[in-house]
């Protein structure tokens, strides 16, 4: 709807103006795709990228990367591949511009998340259409991403469209847990190959509720996962005599600690600027608690904390460094006091917390020396979390195009999730997640990103496409 409206408005504009040989030159420069045009070319690329298997473990991505080259190949558009293991390998294609403006990037990645088969209606690399639906393993987490940046690639090299600055495709493997491969190797040994000023990429997508869109999240920074294991250590005996120590009651009293902490409150610019615009969407009861939160008393944002951990926990979790217990382990047998026991934690820090104060004041709110607090490195995430600018050309090119293909706002949000975007905002890149509508009713049936059924709006892909040409070609377009 909203495409008619700004033909319309800028037929109006034409005309108003009278149309002269240079307003006819303008019309032309502005060259468009034919999207109507491209969608059998699109859903090509989608269902065969979908029918290659590269679940992460293994990966495999190099076959999503040999697809890939050779489309670009026969596209004539230049890339290269860097791979750390032969089989997971990372592909940038660049499309140069004049070099008056830094490049921007567009990142996806190859990997998907691994499928219990058994679960699904339709294999999960069938791509199979159904019912308005494309359905596989990575339908919506990570191809489409995939899909948008080679189509932009393939439409600004076809239309020949003069730029101010490069625009590279990354699609890299890894993002699922391995990004030692992937955006790890890539940000540490070829940053040179995908440095820009603006990158769009996943963490985000356009809410849509009942049929009706109510916003579009844009992520301009996430949390940070961190692990901690507590080891809690006692002596070890018969359990037909009981011992005080006990390390299992030891660990039950540090897991209980720890649950009870109320962590400190913090808002960064990305979260105020999101319950700011959302009060402006909400029932008059939920603007009434975003307002209290924004400007009340502690004692007044401690109760509307309290309210939304148990109604609506994503904002609770959204406002502080939260803690899960996930995993606890400990004894052989019923008649064996062991002699330690272990827990998992499941931390999410405010992208602005210090690791270092966090664990120290943990091992404080445990207070037990026979409590060992050991953070667990992993691959990925623990690095210094950047957060993008809302006060940038890339932030409102994003803003306008999300007006003019979904007619909705945008909200600046900080994904609780983590993605590859960490590893580039760490280096200064604005990165931003974007993403396609999806239906939050969906999620709850399964047919969610990692679910058991993942699948996409069809026509959501293209209009997906359109909106990333979008964004990329008013930054990116030679003016
Ligand atoms: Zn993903």
């Amino acid at each position: 709807m909203m495409r008619g409206l700004r033909a319309k408005s800028l037929t109006l504009l034409f005309s108003a103006i009278a149309a002269s040989s240079v307003v006819f030159a303008q019309t032309q420069a502005l060259r468009e795709p034919d999207w109507k045009k491209l969608e059998p070319e699109t859903l090509q690329h989608f269902q065969s990228l979908l029918r290659l298997d590269t679940t992460n473990p293994p990966g495999n991505e190099t076959r999503a990367v040999e697809y890939l080259s050779r489309v670009l190949t026969a596209e004539g558009i230049p890339f290269q591949t860097f791979a750390l293991e032969p089989s997971r390998a990372n592909l940038v294609a660049r499309l140069k511009g004049n070099g008056r403006k830094r490049p921007i990037l567009m990142m996806g990645h190859t990997d998907t998340v691994t499928v219990e088969p058994a679960k699904w209606t339709f294999p999960p690399f069938s791509a199979t259409r159904d019912g308005g639906y494309i359905y596989g393993r990575g339908s919506l987490d990570d191809r489409p991403h995939i899909v948008a940046g080679l189509m932009t690639m393939i439409m600004l090299k076809r239309l020949n469209v003069p730029l101010d600055r490069d625009v590279i495709f990354l699609a890299e493997s890894g993002e699922e847990g391995t990004t030692r491969v992937g955006i790890d190797f890539m940000v540490d040994q070829h940053f040179d190959a995908i440095d820009a000023e603006y990158c769009v990429a996943e963490n985000a997508f356009i809410q849509r509720n009942e049929g009706r869109i109510q916003l579009a999240q844009v992520a301009t920074t996430e949390k940070v996962p961190r692990m901690v294991e507590l080891v809690a250590h006692g002596p070890s005996g018969h359990a037909s005599v009981p011992l005080t120590g006990n390390a299992v009651a030891r660990l039950s009293r540090a897991i209980a600690a720890v649950s009870a902490w109320q962590t400190p409150v913090r808002l960064n610019p990305t979260t105020r600027e999101y319950f700011t615009r959302v009060a402006a969407l909400a029932a008059p009861d939920e603007a009434a608690r975003i307002r209290t939160l924004l400007n009340g008393t502690p004692a007044q944002i401690q109760e509307v904390i309290q309210y939304w951990a148990e109604h609506t926990p994503m904002y609770a979790s959204m406002l502080r460094t939260s803690i899960s217990p996930t995993i606890v382990n400990g004894g052989l047998r019923v008649n064996v006091i062991p002699s330690d026991a272990t827990a998992t934690l499941d931390i999410r820090m405010l992208p602005d917390e210090n690791p270092d104060q966090f664990f120290a004041e943990l091992k404080r709110v445990i207070n037990d020396p026979l409590v060992d607090v050991k953070p667990v490195e992993f691959d990925g995430k623990p690095r210094p979390l950047g957060i993008s600018t809302i006060d940038s050309d890339g932030f409102r090119a994003i803003q306008t195009a999300v007006a003019q293909n979904y007619d909705t706002v945008v909200v600046p949000t900080m994904a609780n999730g983590a993605s590859d975007n960490a590893q580039l905002r760490a280096k200064g890149i604005q990165c931003y997640g974007i993403g396609t509508v999806r239906d939050l009713e969906d999620g709850l049936k399964g047919f969610a990103s990692h679910g058991d059924q993942e699948r996409i709006v069809e026509s959501e892909l293209y209009r997906f496409v359109r909106f990333n040409w979008d964004v990329v070609t008013s930054l990116a377009r030679a003016r």
